[in-house]
C-alpha cells in the first residue's frame, strides 16, 4: 500500500527478475510492517519541512481518520487535533522544530466520524548541514484503550480504598514476604495501632511485636500467645475470637491466598458476645436472687461428681426449704416475699464458703453444693449455722418477720456417686428434717430410702382405701360447758390399714395433702358425715375438717351444696373447720369462698386458733362463727398460768367479735371447771368423750326425749 498508494502517486514497474524479487521482498516487508503497526496500534509519519508535505502510514491514517485520498499537509493534521489541544500541539511542535529536539506529547484527536481518540506522538527533527530543519518524522501511538483501562483501574482502586476505609471490619493484607501491604482505618482503630507505623508498610512481625509490647494478648491463654508470637499465620483458613485489654472482643478471620499472601479481617463482636453471655446467664440463673438455678446447680453437681470419680475426694449436697415462707408471702404480699428471698439468699451465700454453689431451685427451695468435704461433721456445723442465720428476724418495711429453714444433707460418695441419687437423698433428708418439726437439719440415712419406698406403698394403699370406701369416721362430742349438753360432733377420719393396723390421721392426712388425695378423701368424709347426720333424730351439728388443698378448689361451695342436696342435710347443721393456712394461702379467694359458704347457711370455725400466724388480723377480716382454742393452750393451763391468761384473752376476743369459742383437748374436770367459769361456750376433749364410731353415741343422737 505504501508503494501503490504512496503520496507520490508513482507506480513503478520493475524491469528485471532480480529487481522483481527485490520488489517482492520489499512488498513482503511492507506487508509485515502494516500488520505489526495495526496490531500494536502504532503508526509512523514523516513531514518534509520544506515542501510541507507529509506521509502517514496506514495505521497513522486510521488513527487520524484520514481517507486514502487525503493529501497530508500540516493543515488537516493540525485540524484533526481536538480544539483543546490544537494550540498546545502547534506551539510545542514549533518549539521543538526550532530547537531541533526530540519531542513527545499526548493529544486528543477528533476523527471525522466525531470519535475522540487519545494519541501519544513521538518525533524527531532532522536538519541539513546548514542547520535548517528539513524533515520531521516519528510515531504515533493510539493509547485510547490504555488510558481507558488506566482510568478504570484508578476508579477501581479509589473505590477499593474507600470501601476498605469505610467498612466495618478491620482488614490487613499481608504479602508472601510477611509485609502488611494493606491496613484499613478500621483495623488501626480496632487494634489501636499507630497509624504512622501502619502506613510505613511494616512487616507483620513488627506489628505483632508492637502488640506484645502493649500487652495486647494479656487476656489470651499462653498457648495462643505463643502461636501469635510465631507469626500466627497458617496455610489454612481459620477463625478465632480474642478479647483485647480494653474489653472489645474481636472475631479474627485469616484467609491464606494461593500466592502465599493472606487477608486477615477483624470484626468487633463485643456486643454479640455480651448478648450471648447475658442470655446464657439468664438461662442458668434465677432472676430474683441472681443465684444459679436448678439447671446450673445440676450441671455443677454432675461436674463435681465426675471429678470426684477420677481424682477422689468428697462433696455434699444440701437441700433447703424455708419454713413459713408462704405465710409471709401471702400476708405481706409478693414484694415482701421477694425481698425476703433475696435477703435469705444473701445470708446463705455469706455462710457458704466461696467457690461453693448456692442455687435457688424455685419458690422457697434452695440447694447448696459444697465441693470439698472431708468429714460429715463439717456439714452438720454448716447446716446448723445456716439454720441459725435464717432464723434471725428480718425487717420488711416496718415489720419484723421471722422464717426458718429445714436442711437435708447427702454426701458423695457415701450416699451416692450419681447426681440424681445424691440430690434425691438430700431431698429425702430434707423431708425428714421437716417431719422432725422444721427449723432443723438432717443428714441422709439409708433408712430414709426405705421410708420413701414405704411412703409410696402407703400412698397406693390410701388411694385404694379411699376408692374402696374402707376409711372409717369417728365422732367426737362437743358439749356446752355450762350444762354439759352435747350439741354436736367433730368428724375425724380413721384408717385401719389391713397390714399396718391403725394409722394416725396426722400421717395419712399429711400424705393425702401432699399427694392431692385429700380432695377425694375430703369429699368422702363430708358426704358420709352428712348422710349420717341427716339420718339422726336430733338435729345435732357435725363439724367437718376442711384441708387447705380442698379450699383452693374454686368449686368448693357448689360441691358442698351438691352434697347437702344429695344427703338432705340442712346447711345450718354443718360446720366447717378451717385453719389459718387456708386463709393465708390466698387471702382474697378465701374471703370470697367463706362468704359464699356462710351465705348458704353453713357455719365456719377457725380450728387450732393460736398456733397460726396472724390470728387477730384474720379474725377481723373473716366471718367465722366460732373459734376453736388449740388444745396446746388447754393442756398447758395447769402448769402454765400464762396459758390461762391466753385462754381468757381469746375468750374475750371471740366474744367481742361475736364469735362462739370452743376449747379443744379438755381432759380434766379442772380444765372444764376453769373454762366454764371463764365463759367458754363449748368444750371438746377426752373428758367429754373420745372420738368413737357413731354407734357408741346412739342414745344421744336418737334420744328424742332429751330435746
Ligand atoms: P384436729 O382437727 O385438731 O382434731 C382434733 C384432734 O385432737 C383429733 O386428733 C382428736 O382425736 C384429738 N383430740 C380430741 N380430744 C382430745 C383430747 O382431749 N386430748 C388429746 N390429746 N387429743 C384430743 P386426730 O383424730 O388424730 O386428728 C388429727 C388431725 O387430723 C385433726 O386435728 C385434723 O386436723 C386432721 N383430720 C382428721 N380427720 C380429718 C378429715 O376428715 N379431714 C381433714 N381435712 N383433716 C382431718
Ligand atoms: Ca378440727
Ligand atoms: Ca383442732
Amino acid at each position: 500500500m505504501l508503494i501503490s498508494a504512496s503520496q507520490s502517486g508513482d507506480v513503478v514497474v520493475p524491469p528485471t527478475r532480480e529487481a522483481a524479487q527485490a520488489w517482492t521482498s520489499i512488498a513482503e516487508a511492507h506487508r509485515l510492517l502494516v500488520m505489526a503497526e495495526e496490531m500494536a496500534h502504532v503508526g509512523h509519519w514523516q513531514f518534509d519541512q520544506i515542501s510541507g508535505l507529509g506521509y502517514f502510514s496506514d495505521e497513522a491514517r486510521r488513527m487520524f481518520g484520514f481517507a486514502e485520498d487525503v493529501t497530508i499537509t500540516r493543515e488537516p493534521v493540525l485540524n484533526a487535533y481536538h480544539p483543546e489541544d490544537r494550540a498546545r500541539v502547534l506551539a510545542l511542535l514549533n518549539d521543538h522544530i526550532a530547537a531541533g529536539t526530540r519531542f513527545e506529547y499526548p493529544a486528543k484527536i477528533v476523527q471525522p466520524s466525531g470519535e475522540v481518540r487519545e494519541l501519544l506522538v513521538r518525533g524527531r527533527c532532522d536538519r541539513n548541514p546548514e542547520g535548517t530543519a528539513v524533515v520531521t518524522f516519528g510515531t504515533v501511538l493510539d493509547v485510547t484503550e490504555i488510558r481507558r483501562t488506566e482510568q478504570r483501574l484508578q476508579e477501581t482502586s479509589t473505590l477499593l480504598t474507600n470501601t476498605l476505609n469505610t467498612m466495618d471490619q478491620g482488614l490487613l493484607m499481608i504479602d508472601a514476604d510477611g509485609i502488611v501491604q494493606v491496613c484499613n482505618a478500621r483495623a488501626i482503630e480496632l487494634l489501636e495501632l499507630p497509624a504512622a507505623m501502619m502506613q510505613s508498610k511494616p512487616s507483620f512481625s513488627t506489628v505483632v511485636r508492637y502488640q506484645q509490647e502493649q500487652d495486647d494478648f494479656a487476656k489470651s491463654d499462653p498457648s495462643f500467645q505463643g502461636w501469635v508470637a510465631s507469626g500466627g499465620l497458617e496455610s489454612r483458613p481459620q477463625t478465632y475470637e480474642r478479647e483485647r485489654p480494653n474489653g472489645t472482643v474481636l472475631e479474627i478471620r485469616t484467609v491464606p491466598l494461593s500466592d502465599g499472601s493472606a487477608v486477615r479481617t477483624f470484626t468487633d463482636i463485643t456486643e454479640r458476645k455480651q448478648n450471648e453471655r447475658r442470655i446464657a446467664h439468664m438461662a442458668r440463673h434465677d432472676d430474683l436472687t441472681d443465684l444459679p438455678n436448678r439447671t446450673l446447680f445440676h450441671e455443677c453437681l454432675n461436674q463435681r461428681l465426675d471429678a470426684l470419680q477420677r481424682r477422689g475426694g468428697g462433696c455434699a449436697v444440701l437441700c433447703l426449704d424455708l419454713d413459713r415462707f408462704k405465710a409471709v408471702n401471702d400476708t405481706f404480699g409478693h414484694l415482701a416475699g421477694d425481698a425476703l428471698l433475696r435477703e435469705m439468699a444473701g445470708r446463705l451465700k455469706r455462710i457458704v464458703p466461696a467457690g461453693d454453689v448456692v442455687a435457688r431451685l424455685g419458690g422457697d427451695e434452695f440447694a447448696i453444693l459444697v465441693s470439698d468435704v472431708d468429714r460429715s461433721e463439717t456439714m452438720s456445723d454448716l447446716a446448723a449455722r445456716l439454720v441459725a442465720a435464717v432464723k434471725v428476724p428480718t425487717l420488711i418495711g416496718a415489720q419484723s418477720v421471722q422464717v426458718g429453714v429445714s436442711v437435708g444433707i447427702a454426701l458423695a460418695p457415701e450416699h451416692g456417686v450419681n447426681g440424681e441419687t445424691v440430690f434425691r437423698r438430700a431431698d429425702l433428708a430434707l423431708y425428714q428434717a421437716k417431719a422432725d418439726g422444721r427449723g432443723t437439719f438432717r443428714m441422709f440415712e439409708f433408712a430414709f430410702d426405705d421410708r420413701a419406698a414405704d411412703r409410696l406403698s402407703l400412698e397406693i394403699d390410701l388411694r385404694h382405701a379411699i376408692s374402696s370406701g374402707t376409711l372409717a369416721l369417728h365422732y367426737q362430742p362437743q358439749a356446752r360447758s355450762d350444762t354439759g349438753e352435747i350439741v354436736g360432733f367433730e368428724v375425724l377420719a380413721r384408717w385401719d390399714h389391713p397390714v399396718r393396723g391403725s394409722i394416725a390421721p396426722a400421717t395419712f392426712i399429711g400424705l393425702a395433702e401432699e399427694t392431692g388425695l385429700i380432695l377425694p378423701l375430703g369429699e368422702l368424709v363430708l358426704r358420709a358425715a352428712c348422710r349420717e347426720a341427716a339420718g339422726w333424730a336430733r338435729p345435732l351439728k357435725i363439724a367437718v375438717n376442711l384441708s387447705p388443698r380442698q379450699f383452693s378448689d374454686v368449686d368448693l361451695p357448689e360441691r358442698i351444696l351438691a352434697i347437702l342436696a344429695e344427703t338432705g342435710l340442712s346447711p345450718a347443721r354443718l360446720e366447717l373447720e378451717v385453719t389459718e393456712t387456708v386463709i393465708i394461702n390466698d387471702l382474697e379467694r378465701a374471703r370470697a369462698v367463706l362468704h359464699r359458704l356462710r351465705a348458704m347457711g353453713i357455719h365456719i370455725s377457725m380450728d387450732d386458733f393460736g398456733t397460726g400466724y396472724s390470728s387477730l388480723a384474720t379474725l377481723q377480716a373473716f366471718p367465722f362463727d366460732k373459734i376453736k382454742i388449740d388444745q396446746s393452750f388447754v393442756s398447758s393451763m395447769d402448769a402454765n398460768p400464762q396459758s390461762k391468761a391466753i385462754v381468757r384473752a381469746v375468750l374475750g376476743l371471740g366474744h367481742s367479735l361475736k364469735m362462739g369459742v370452743v376449747a379443744e383437748g379438755v381432759e380434766t374436770a379442772a380444765q372444764l371447771q376453769f373454762l366454764s367459769a371463764s365463759g367458754c361456750d363449748e368444750v371438746q376433749g377426752y373428758f367429754i368423750g373420745r372420738p368413737q364410731p357413731v354407734e357408741i353415741f346412739g342414745d344421744i343422737i336418737h334420744a328424742i326425749d332429751r330435746l
